[in-house]
């Protein structure tokens, strides 16, 4: 007989049903920003302003592991079943929950807690049921109801923050059903002005850190979150939220549009998924946010030696160019390729020491030197994709210190890896443009809503 030993990893961490999380309260309204709250089929009167400091809202600080809902899934939830079977349950069925222990076994649970072993087996050996029982982790929870007699009756456990899996033990074998929590969604409109840090203003927008770093990243290919942000710079979003009916957590956030204004100039972004699922953020005429290159390979890397075509050499200590740009890290930093594209050349190649040669498309290509080492997996001809890691930073080669060496191409000639106009990602596919205008039209209306409430609230501050 199998026995299955509990292992002290967290990675199928089972969240109950009603399982506490780490809830963080967000206070809003507070000065310079402001926060609109709407139920999904948003109506202009149900919008519900909130326009003190006192009023706060909960929103959890950790989401639990992502699911890709698509819009699809959740108006569709709970249709398979519309009286939910938990419901049902309820008031005859009581649930017993056990935690796994270090040094757990399905087979030493079983007999603590007096269940029969051919329970057990029937668990172990069911296809559907042995992929979530044959690793037991620390911490889990294992949850089940006895009938009258005190045998096993009922066992059950999350298959995602909505699908919970049913089992109901019978004399001859198990049944298996899948309940489905309600969900609904939200649109959350919030705008913030900033005064001193952006992660202040969104704070104070009550946006979570990883939804401020969500707006960062996607307009972090035209501003320079680091180096760019002024005082009175402001951004508008329009956040979807999917919660849980009973419980109103919030299990998934996207943010749907954004618009950010920096040093005088805006930028809005828009969600779109295509009907193949492809999710990217584009401008209103639907070209990309992205560019087609990175600006730079490493991240957090501080420019050591710049673009320079009359350098004297630190080497060789003669005039030489420096056609690339090098950025100082430490040995081993992940150096990821720029653009996506193919590999031409990966081997040592003189003074550069260990090289990766990239191709990208006709016009393009990059080259990174000095490498310790290589990405392993990757061979002479192999594709990559835009911010796969390629290799890591060493000091292979002429160098006096670890760094990347990295050039940048156009139709063959040295570009300033820093300087060089970045081409833009490709736009939106032509057939889809018409239907990703229909889903930016009303996105945009809202942003538009959420400049003119603003610009009301300055004037009422200031008559
Ligand atoms: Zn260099």
């Amino acid at each position: 007989m199998r026995d299955f030993k509990s292992s002290p990893s967290f990675s199928h961490h089972r969240k109950k049903s009603k399982a506490p999380l780490i809830l963080s309260i967000l206070a809003i309204g507070i000065a310079g920003g402001s926060f609109w709250l709407m139920s999904s089929e948003e109506s202009e009167h149900d919008v519900i302003t909130t326009d003190n400091n006192s009023q706060t809202i909960t929103v959890p600080l950790t989401l639990p592991p992502q699911r890709s809902l698509q819009s699809s899934d959740i108006k569709q939830s709970n249709q398979t079943e519309p009286a939910s079977e938990e419901k049902q349950s309820t008031p005859s069925t009581t649930w017993k929950q056990y935690t796994i222990a270090s040094g757990d076994s399905l087979s030493k649970v079983f007999d603590k807690l007096n269940l029969s072993h051919k329970d057990m087996n029937a668990l172990l050996t069911n296809k559907t049921s042995k992929k979530h029982f044959k690793v037991l982790n620390i911490g889990e929870i294992f949850e089940y109801s006895l009938s009258d007699s005190g045998q096993l009756a009922l066992v059950r456990y999350d298959l995602s923050p909505t699908k919970t899996q049913h089992i109901h033990f019978t004399d001859h074998e198990l049944i298996f059903k899948t309940t489905t929590r309600e969900t609904h969604t939200r649109i959350v409109k919030t705008s913030a002005t900033i005064s001193s840090s952006l992660s202040l203003a969104g704070q104070e927008a009550g946006l979570s850190n990883k939804q401020t770093m969500n707006i960062a990243n996607i307009f972090g290919w035209d501003i320079d979150f680091a180096l760019d942000i002024r005082k009175g710079d402001h951004f508008n979003a329009v956040i979807e939220e999917t919660m849980l009916s009973e419980d109103d957590t919030v299990i998934e956030s996207n943010i749907l549009a954004a618009q950010f204004t920096n040093h005088g100039k805006t930028f809005r972004a828009i969600r779109y998924t295509d009907p193949k699922g492809n999710t990217a953020y584009y401008t209103p005429d639907g070209k990309s946010l992205k560019r087609a290159f990175l600006r730079s390979p490493v991240k957090f890397a501080r420019v050591s030696s710049r673009f320079n075509l009359k350098r004297k050499h630190p080497v060789l200590n003669k005039i030489r160019a420096h056609k690339g740009v090098d950025y100082a890290a430490r040995s081993g930093t992940a150096i990821r390729a720029a653009g996506a594209g193919k590999i031409i050349h990966r081997g040592r190649k003189g003074g550069y020491g260990r090289t990766v040669v990239l191709k990208h498309g006709s016009q393009y290509s990059t080259l990174y030197a000095h490498m310790s080492n290589y990405k392993r997996g990757l061979k002479h001809g192999s594709k990559v994709r835009q911010g796969d890691i390629i290799g890591y930073v060493g000091q292979s080669g002429l160098a006096t210190g670890p760094h990347l060496h990295y050039e940048f191409r156009v139709n063959g000639v040295h570009k300033d890896p820093l300087r060089v106009k970045l081409p833009q990602a490709k736009p939106i596919k032509k057939q889809y443009l018409n239907d990703f205008l229909k889903t930016s039209e009303p996105l945009l209306a809202k942003l538009e809503l959420l400049d003119q409430n603003e610009q009301n609230q300055l004037l009422a501050s200031n008559p």
